[in-house]
């Protein structure tokens, strides 16, 4: 079944940083039409085990199997290439291009000196554009400098940027961060949306926002896995609970 195919296959990652196990023995799988949220106190590991996956971080132990591929030391740009997009916490928008432009250089026929050069805007990647405005809710905003759109409208269209390049999996660090309340429900909906047909990974604190959005959540602490499942399942976990109350 093509809907619960796993995407993403991870086993015994690890990684030091001089003697360091910042992350240790983490073993995942991401499903596709998943959103899967990885949660834990800070300094657990989240940010460095997307490092990993993205490439941004080379591991010292383990794989990382994406459609049954092992990506694990590829460069960063190739994974961007192979299917997986990330966002970082701060928009890396252009501020003086529209909502249209932002999105139009974010086509991969844009991609490195060549494809700049010789980039030409045709109808297909002026569908592609509407579309992703669309599901991204910024179409009546096509024409906006993006200076000019709310800190969660940024948020969207950097999530589109993203959508235009196609990835099969895509990750965000807490996507909802200053988010007004309106925002954030129009972000949990997005993210589901963009889930369909997709895998997304987020790394988020608010439990609440977690809740809305989760099919699957990891559980990290010091580096390692403390707990994996439903939010519910994980929520009444002893082990969890400890950790959440001892902070
Ligand atoms: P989280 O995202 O869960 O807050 P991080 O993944 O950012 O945690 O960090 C996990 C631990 O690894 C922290 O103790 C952090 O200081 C350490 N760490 C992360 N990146 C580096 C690095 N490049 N060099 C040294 N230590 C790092």
């Amino acid at each position: 079944n093509i809907k619960n195919e796993t995407v993403l296959e991870i086993e015994d990652l690890g990684v030091s940083f001089d003697g360091f196990k910042a992350v240790d023995g983490f073993n995942f799988y991401l499903t596709r039409n998943h959103v899967h949220v990885i949660i834990g106190p800070n300094g657990a590991g989240k940010t460095t085990v997307l490092d990993l996956i993205c490439g941004k971080t080379r591991a010292t132990s383990g794989s990382i199997k994406f459609r049954n591929k092992e990506i694990r030391g590829k460069r960063e740009y190739r994974i961007v290439r192979e299917g997986i997009g990330r966002k970082f916490q701060n928009p890396s928008i252009y501020e003086n291009l529209t909502v249209f432009e932002n999105l139009e250089i974010s086509h991969p026929a844009g991609r490195g000196v060549i494809g700049c050069l010789l980039f030409r805007r045709t109808p297909e990647i002026l569908e592609r554009c509407r579309s992703v405005a669309e599901e991204i809710g910024l179409l009546e905003l096509m024409d906006t400098e993006a200076g000019i759109l709310s800190h969660g409208q940024k948020q969207w269209l950097e999530i589109g940027m993203l959508l235009m390049q196609e990835p099969e999996i895509i990750m965000l660090d807490e996507p909802v961060a200053g988010m007004s309340v309106k925002e954030r429900a129009a972000t949990a909906e997005l993210i589901r949306k963009i889930s369909m047909n997709r895998s997304v990974m987020v790394i988020e604190h608010d439990m609440e926002f977690v809740r809305e959005i989760a099919d699957r959540v990891t559980v990290m602490h010091l580096g390692k896995i403390l707990a994996e499942g439903s939010m519910d399942a994980v929520s009444n976990d002893p082990k969890v609970i400890e950790v959440y109350i001892g902070h």
